[in-house]
């Protein structure tokens, strides 16, 4: 989400005559876009904030501007407007198209201007991104979310949920097309409940349906799902829908009922194997990842050999891992029986340990198949080397040259890896 926000700034800051350049010696501008969901991302935040004091002293013309969800938070933008006084511009995630307002307000004033906007949230439909790539590309389909896990800031930062009319989100994907985009990412905090706050009887699997008509769209994937919302009409997709991709990000987090209670999930490990079974009969070639907290507050052994055990039962190709950190803000900051580091550590390492071993088992499933792969770029250690993706998301390494960069071509696979396959086009 933040990744598209980035394009959209960067949209807009083109329109006013900005370029992009790597140097930071010779900004004009320089806006962080940053993330609450990680307390480590955060402090990494505050010390490239204070790195740049020694820029803005040499180049005083500099403008220094944060944005994102962080600046969402109260006592953050308290922190930044006491501790980082020579950042001058400050603005949420609701009020990214006024930048240029913003600069200009600075610029008369000379004052740290800071705009949050918690109030209204209404969808700015006025924005297009400078999109990184070509050939694919991520469309917001709403906003916000409505489910306080209790784990996580999202909720506090990116306020509730709503979803953008559908003809506005076809209009964009159409336009895509037209430019020759191939894959769309469907992006929102939690897409199964797209629809819900729209005034008529629409829901995600009606907007996959639409855009699987669309002309020159080759690939749709989408992200993220809750499991509680997953429903029947969404499953059949998989099994109807040519251009969705066999790939299914389903959060689990926990494998025990205790923990994912605590967590405020609302859904039990039953109901999510239960779900996880219709999918895999309606689509059995599916790859399916997941994201898992280890180290939640109160987690026994006993709980952490629960998540292993339903691990070992999807057989998950791959997952984003966390450990457990405190955010501020949430519920579960507040917990007893924060789990010691080190326990958490021993986990986290045999939680990996299971993932490897069943990732590489899947991949070399793929030996000696012949797998379409839209490929995406060059190999940062070798120009002769190209890599892209598989409709399952496996990403593959194969030598060719850069002319078929957003094209799709046939590789036959010769040797994987845990998280990657190498192969030749055939
Ligand atoms: S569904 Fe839960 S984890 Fe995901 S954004 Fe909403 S509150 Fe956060």
């Amino acid at each position: 989400m933040n990744e598209h926000d980035s394009e959209k700034i960067s949209w807009i800051l083109d329109g006013m005559g900005y370029e992009i350049t790597d140097n930071r010696e010779e900004s004009d501008l320089i806006i962080f876009n940053t993330c609450a969901v990680r307390k480590s991302a955060e402090e990494r935040v505050f010390g490239q904030l204070g790195e740049l004091k020694h820029l803005k002293r040499k180049n005083p013309n500099l403008l220094l501007a944060v944005c994102g969800c962080m600046m969402q938070r109260e006592d953050i933008r308290e922190i930044v407007l006491s501790k980082f006084r020579h950042v001058d511009i400050i603005f949420g995630t609701n009020n990214i198209h006024k930048i240029p307002q913003l600069i200009s307000r600075h610029l008369e004033s000379g004052k740290t201007i800071v705009d949050i906007n918690e109030e209204n949230r209404e969808i700015e439909e006025s924005i297009d991104a400078n999109r990184k790539y070509s050939y694919k590309a991520f469309v917001n389909i709403m906003y916000g979310c409505n489910n306080f896990c209790t784990y996580c800031i999202v909720p506090y930062t990116r306020g509730r949920e709503r979803s953008r009319e559908p003809e506005n989100i076809l209009e964009e994907i159409k336009l895509l097309a037209k430019s020759g985009c191939k894959e769309i990412t469907l992006l929102g905090q939690n897409v199964n409940s797209y629809g819900k706050t729209l005034e008529r009887d629409y829901t995600f699997a009606d907007l996959l349906r639409e855009v699987n008509d669309i002309e020159g769209i080759e690939r749709i994937r989408f992200m993220t799902s809750h499991p509680k919302d997953i429903s029947d009409e969404l499953i059949e997709c998989f099994g109807s829908l040519d251009k969705l991709c066999d790939q299914l990000h389903l959060p689990i987090q926990s494998g025990s009922n205790r923990l994912l209670e605590a967590m405020n999930r609302k859904y039990t490990r039953e109901d999510y194997l239960n779900k996880v079974a219709k999918i895999k009969m309606r689509n059995p070639d599916i790859v399916i990842t997941t994201d898992l907290i280890v180290g939640f507050p109160g987690e026994t052994e006993e709980d952490f050999r629960e998540t292993l055990e339903l691990v070992k039962e999807v057989k998950y190709d791959s997952a984003f891992t966390f450990l457990y950190s405190i955010r501020e803000g949430t519920k579960a900051a507040n917990m007893e029986n924060q789990i010691p580091d080190d326990v958490k550590h021993e986990r986290f390492q045999r939680l990996m340990d299971t993932l490897n071993e069943i990732g590489l088992e899947k991949n070399e499933k793929f030996l000696g198949k012949i797998v379409e792969v839209l490929v995406e770029d060059v190999s940062k250690n070798d120009e002769s080397v190209l890599n892209g993706r598989t409709t399952s998301g496996k990403l593959v390494h194969f030598p060719g040259t850069k002319d078929l960069i957003g094209s799709i071509v046939n590789v036959k696979i010769r040797r994987v890896k845990t998280f990657t396959m190498e192969g030749t086009v055939v």
